[in-house]
């Protein structure tokens, strides 16, 4: 774990190339909401773009057929040493019952999934002292990475 200190903008910025080219692959429409003057975190980049990666590629799976996704920074000055990057997508959505399973590894519901996407992302996040959480209301899902201010 090699952890400097980085503004998230500069990360989002690496990895949106390629989620809006899958993006277009599949119809989806992609919206970043950047957040200016946001504190910097202290992380691991590469493994930074893989968490978000991740969730990018399983936002634009879940929308077979086309939906859009949104990615939005936001910090607070209530809670000033902490940062978050939401992920919400117009998919499916997932169940209650399933809800609990998503970050167990090799747990999938897809042919040829393998299941180690999110707990991936999980350990990852722990890994850098942050937390990844998910909601779901039938309308879409949300992933709520929050990471750590240096
Ligand atoms: P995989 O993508 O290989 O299935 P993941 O660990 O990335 O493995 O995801 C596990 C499961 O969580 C997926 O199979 C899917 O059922 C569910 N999931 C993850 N992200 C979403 C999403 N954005 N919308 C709906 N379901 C999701
Ligand atoms: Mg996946």
């Amino acid at each position: 774990l090699r952890q400097v200190s980085m503004r998230i903008g500069g990360v989002i910025q690496e990895i949106l190339p390629m989620i809006r080219n899958e993006a277009l692959l599949h119809n989806v429409t992609v919206i970043y909401y950047p957040k200016p003057e946001m504190p910097p975190i202290l992380a691991d980049k590469e493994l930074l773009k893989q968490v978000f990666l991740n969730l990018g590629k399983n936002a634009i799976e879940a929308m077979d057929g086309g939906g859009t996704l949104i990615i939005r920074e936001c910090s607070s000055s209530e809670e000033p040493g902490r940062i978050t990057v939401e992920f919400r997508d117009t998919g499916p959505g997932i169940p209650a019952d399933v809800l609990d399973k998503v970050f167990d590894p090799f747990f999938t519901t897809k042919p040829q999934g393998t299941g180690l996407g999110l707990s991936v992302c999980q350990r990852i996040v722990d890994d850098l002292g942050g937390s990844i959480e998910v909601t779901s209301d039938g309308y879409g899902t949300l992933f709520v990475v929050g990471l750590p201010c240096s």
